[in-house]
């Protein structure tokens, strides 16, 4: 039997990364990760969870002004964004000893380097400039921003640069209309940044159900953020003095003092000797897998972004532990994609689950809606004007919820238990029979009674 350095040998300590390390470890593998930047991957380190510490932060604005309704006096509120980086700094210094001490603690290997495959059973390390073998390989290497290729694109940072910035520029434009794009413009926002964010279509937040698009647009004009669809930057120009000049497909031109791109994430597999491999990857470096994330390659699995299925951390996880439960405890796990909850941290926030209603329409014909805005009872106090919003679509034969959309605080937390009961196949009956949590916002969605009409119909 040949001899391996190691029984698996994981590209990438990210959330699936590091997740199927631990396991393959704990069932006794013995396990090698690389990683050539931060244990704890972009989750960790500059994604996820930094982000969600950013809009904790750009919260306050909004909750300073809203306290005077509450009999709060609040002197002249004051931002510093350098202790706001440097203790997101420390926390995500302290995750990251949390990541390495449990890789240690299960026995796996951490090796920092970058890695990049050599056939089917060795891997180059480039920092220690030597090989290794293992009988299997899993690459986990994640995604990293994508850029357009336009004339000043250098100019412009992505998420990676936002985390990091010395100074909190005046002005920025956000490019994009999907999940960062409008974490980052709600981030900016509340911190007091001049924000205007530009999405190429008619509509952001392509893929979410159209209300949700529409509410959260309206809401997050109402905040201050100069919201632009059908709206291109063609070129980048940097003057001497830092402003950068933005021209735009419209022929306009804007001045700002920075400019992010969020305008998608790719598989980061450039490099990375697949085809060395025979690994066979798609047009965007994506590397297709079965359902036990197993590539063509018999000995290379591959889990995470870098597969493209669903581009999120608890997804990747999953796959990770679906793949060590698979190959190291002999108990073959697939991961179901069919229905994931997820929450975007835009201000206000999203939470859905399941079909759309045009995905509904398009596979089931008619289905029932039930609908409801409303401002929430903190807002009669405070004085907010945003207003929640949320959404059954229900399938009118079987009474199966089939999707929850909604826009407001909170929705995420709400959209993680909901997400149980969808799963589990809920009946709108079943959500009216659930006796309302008083008083909450949340408590909409078990008292909606009324089927949505569509304008025409109801005026016939
Ligand atoms: P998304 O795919 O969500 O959005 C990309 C946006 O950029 C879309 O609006 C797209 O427009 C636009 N775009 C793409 N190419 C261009 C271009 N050449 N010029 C102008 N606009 C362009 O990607 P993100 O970068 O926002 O996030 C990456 C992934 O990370 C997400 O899909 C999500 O899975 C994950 N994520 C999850 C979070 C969460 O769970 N809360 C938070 C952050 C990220 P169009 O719609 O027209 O294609």
């Amino acid at each position: 039997m040949t001899q391996y350095d190691y029984d698996l040998f994981v590209i990438g300590a990210g959330s699936g990364g590091v997740r199927a390390s631990r396991i393959a470890a704990g069932h006794g593998a013995k396990v090698a990760v690389a990683e050539e930047y931060r244990v704890g991957g972009t989750c960790v380190i500059r994604g996820c969870v930094p982000k969600k510490l950013f809009v904790y932060a750009s919260h306050f604005a909004e909750e300073f002004k809203e306290a005077a309704g509450f009999g709060w006096q609040v002197g002249e509120p004051r931002f510093d964004w350098k202790t706001l980086l440097a203790n997101k700094d420390r926390e995500i210094d302290r995750l990251n000893g949390i990541y390495i001490r449990n890789l240690n603690n299960a026995g796996v290997e951490i090796i920092e380097s970058r890695a990049v495959l050599k056939d089917a059973h060795t891997v180059y390390l480039a920092a220690e400039d030597r090989d290794v073998t293992a009988e299997r390989i899993l690459v986990a290497v994640g995604a990293t921003p994508f850029m357009p290729d336009i004339p000043g694109i250098e100019f412009a940072i992505s998420s990676n640069e936002a985390f990091y910035l010395e100074e909190l520029p005046e002005r920025i434009v956000v490019v994009g209309g999907g999940y960062i794009a409008v974490e980052f413009a709600g981030i900016f926002n509340g911190l007091g940044v001049d924000v205007m964010q530009l999405y190429r279509g008619r509509l952001f937040m392509r893929g979410f159900d159209d209300d949700l698009r529409d509410t959260l647009a309206e809401e997050m004009r109402k905040k201050g953020v100069d919201l632009r669809m059908d709206c291109d930057i063609t070129a980048i120009e940097k003057q001497d003095n830092g402003e950068l000049h933005l021209k735009l497909s419209n022929g306009d031109t804007i001045h700002t003092d920075a400019v992010m791109y969020a305008t998608g994430r790719v598989p980061k597999t450039d490099g990375l000797g697949l085809e060395r491999a025979g690994v066979k990857f798609g047009e965007n470096g994506e590397i297709p897998v079965d359902e036990y994330s197993q590539t063509n390659i018999e000995s290379i699995y591959a889990v995470g972004d870098v597969t493209d299925r669903a581009a999120l951390t608890p997804v990747a996880i999953r796959e990770g532990q679906a793949f060590a439960e698979t190959v190291y405890n002999d108990t073959p796990t697939a991961v179901d994609h069919s229905l994931i909850p997820t929450a975007v941290f835009s201000q206000p926030e999203l939470g859905t689950v399941g079909l759309t209603e045009a995905e509904a329409r398009a596979a089931h014909g008619e289905v029932d809606i039930y609908k409801t805005s409303f401002r929430p009872m903190k807002g009669t106090l405070s004085g907010s004007e945003e207003k929640t919003f949320m959404k059954l679509i229900v399938h009118p034969e079987t009474d199966k919820v089939l999707g929850v959309h909604i826009v407001g605080p909170a929705s995420g937390e709400m959209i993680q238990a909901l997400g149980i009961a969808v799963s589990m196949g809920a009946t709108k009956a079943q959500f009216d029979a659930t006796i309302a949590v008083h008083p909450t916002a949340a408590e909409e969605l078990v008292t909606m009674k009324q089927k949505w009409v569509p304008p025409a119909q109801a005026a016939d």
